[in-house]
């Protein structure tokens, strides 16, 4: 728990962790140190049910009647749950069992990076070799040297990069997970006046709205393209809408996306029908940082190779960005999710992410096709009651291969994800709209998501 703490890949907080034990949701603290802490309300002769309201400021509960348990493993802390039912159970594990943010542990567990070796006994005769010089890079320039070293990737070991690299010859985008250590972030590093970006890239009040949206349904990862053209003249990426694609079924769908190759035609003739291309694929880190995996680096880079073409000048450029929407991390600045744009770069060692600077298009109207696209994913996704069973069953989602998520559920400081979502859609509308205008817009299509998916109104 404290390395995922360390890497960034989960954040302390109140109630950020939860197990569910018969349809019993139990929250817990984690704190800064990898402790978890759940305060259990004690069992008291009176048999009214007494809950944390989730994220609640006050509780019902008096201070007197809430013990502070304090959990040095995750394990230790679903044992006491499931020990409050069955008391005889010895052992249980804590990684299948609890989430945080809705995404099991043991899933962001596996973008750990591999834990370093014990240090190998030293073998007679074998003077001990002197520390390696940090990179071993053919040829590079001081100047490239620097920038090298200022890219902050989570050392692997090499054997592994070289497998994860054969492994992404057969050019799946998504983050198939084949290797330990394909899911590690890497920072993007930025332009600046020394190295500027190649292209400008623009995007669409509509693109944006598509891909947030889609990106807020699912608690497991999602997957589409982003269409738009490339302006040779004036050496800019378009991107005007965003297509969602189907994923694959995922044994670790939280933390990994698989496009189902079935939808990619469908997908072109739109296009095509439009004179556009594809011009960029986009997926979600549901509650992840927004910086590319290993995986996400080799996936951009096939693509950029399967797209680059001759801009004329004897240059080749590969007009094609990778973007990555984080639509539930606790950490965002602030409700409207983290959309990062980037792109790689290779200087003859391996491909580096760059970030993309992303310009709003300055478009006033957001078409039509945008809203049958949301009320279309809204349907996709929407879930369904089981036949024949009660009320207080679960519902169905109707892909299969995504997790719809649960919209009532608490986000941060007291909002819930409906709530998120909502501000979120609004901040990707024209700037020039009116709020009313705004709001009007985002009710109707959150309006529509409620009915399809049985959300009763709060
Ligand atoms: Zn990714």
């Amino acid at each position: 728990m404290r390395r995922m703490l360390e890497l960034g890949l989960v954040a302390a907080g109140e109630n950020v962790l939860s197990t569910t034990l018969r349809k019993e949701e139990t929250l817990a603290d984690l704190k800064e140190d990898g402790t978890i802490v759940w305060r259990r309300a004690r069992k008291i002769v009176d048999p009214a049910p007494v809950k944390d309201e989730e994220g609640g400021e006050e509780t019902a509960v008096d201070a007197a009647d809430v013990e502070t348990l304090v959990f040095n493993t995750v394990s230790e802390f679903r044992l006491a749950v499931v020990r409050e039912k069955n008391p005889e159970r010895k052992v249980d594990n804590g990684w299948d069992w609890v989430k945080y943010a809705g995404v099991k542990l043991g899933d962001i567990k596996r973008r750990l990076p591999p834990e370093p070796k014990p240090e190998p006994k030293p073998r007679a005769k074998r003077e001990p070799k002197p520390t390696p010089t940090p990179k071993k890079r053919k040829k590079i320039t001081d100047d490239e040297r620097g920038y090298h070293a200022a890219v902050k990737r989570i050392v692997v070991p090499a054997r592994e990069k070289r497998e994860s690299r054969n492994a992404s010859k057969n050019i799946n985008i998504g983050e198939s997970f084949d290797g330990q250590g394909d899911l590690q972030m890497v920072t993007c590093e930025a332009y600046n006046k020394r190295r500027t970006q190649p292209f400008k890239v623009t995007v669409t009040s509509g693109a944006e709205l598509v891909m947030d949206f889609h990106a807020h349904l699912c608690s497991d990862e999602i997957i589409g393209f982003l269409g738009g053209v490339y302006d040779d003249d004036a050496k800019t990426l378009r991107i005007t809408r965003a297509l969602p694609a189907r994923q694959l079924v995922q044994e670790h769908a939280g933390v990994e996306v698989e496009l189902d190759p079935e939808s990619v035609p469908a997908i072109v003739e739109t296009l095509t029908a439009k004179g556009e291309g594809i011009v960029g694929w986009y997926h979600s880190h549901p509650v992840f940082a927004t910086q590319p995996s290993i995986r996400d680096i080799q996936n951009q880079f096939e693509y950029q190779k399967m797209f680059a073409r001759s801009d004329g000048e004897s240059q080749t450029i590969a007009p094609f960005v990778g973007a990555i929407v984080g639509p539930y991390d606790v950490r965002n600045d602030s409700q409207k999710s983290d959309v990062r744009m980037f792109h790689c770069v290779d200087f003859g060692g391996e491909p580096e992410p760059y970030e993309l600077k992303v310009e709003h298009a300055g478009c006033e109207d957001v078409s039509p096709d945008v809203l049958r696209e949301l009320k279309g994913l809204a349907d996709r996704f929407r879930t369904t009651p089981h036949a024949g069973v009660g009320d207080s069953e679960p519902l169905a989602a109707i892909d299969l291969n995504a997790t719809p998520v649960s919209l009532t559920e608490h986000w941060r400081d007291g909002t819930t994800r409906l709530e998120k979502f909502e501000h979120s859609l609004c901040a990707r509308l024209p700037k020039s709209w009116q709020d009313e205008t705004k709001t009007a817009y985002v009710g109707g299509i959150v309006k529509y998501l409620k009915t399809a998916w049985g959300v009763a109104a709060a």
